[in-house]
């Protein structure tokens, strides 16, 4: 069980924020709609909290390269799809494929206790804009 910590208000506006959306938003995003409820919030406190969420294990991280990072306040294992078009972060409704750690841990003769996968391409409502 998950001890009870102390939560800011600043950190749980953060927490709510990301709990409420699937959009996988940048620092920037959630700092605009953090201002709606403490005008007074500064981006740095934005990123500080999302780094003490993340190291709590509330919410992750979406690292894509070069480009800025997202949040997702879904910490659970999921899988997500990148649209190469718009750029949308989608979750996918399919199953986390446990059996791919097996086959790395065979393939590295070690451990495997992770891993993610990401997917690209271009999502429907792109692909249909196009036939258009
Ligand atoms: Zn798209
Ligand atoms: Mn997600």
């Amino acid at each position: 069980m998950k001890s009870v910590k102390r939560m800011t208000k600043q950190r749980k506006t953060i927490l709510e924020i990301l709990r409420n959306t699937t959009c996988h938003p940048t620092a920037d995003w959630v700092y605009e709609q953090a201002k709606k409820a403490i005008p007074e919030i500064s981006l740095g406190t934005i990123y500080r909290n999302l780094q003490v969420l993340i190291k709590d294990q509330e919410i992750q991280e979406l690292k894509y390269g070069s480009s800025f990072s997202r949040f997702d306040g879904n910490a659970r294992h999921h899988y997500h799809f990148v649209c190469r078009c718009c750029g949308q972060v989608m979750d996918l409704n399919m199953p986390v494929l446990s059996k791919l750690n097996q086959e790395a841990a065979y393939a590295v003769k070690g451990t495997v206790e992770d891993h993610r996968l990401e997917f690209y391409g271009i999502c429907d409502r792109c692909q249909r804009e196009k036939k258009n």
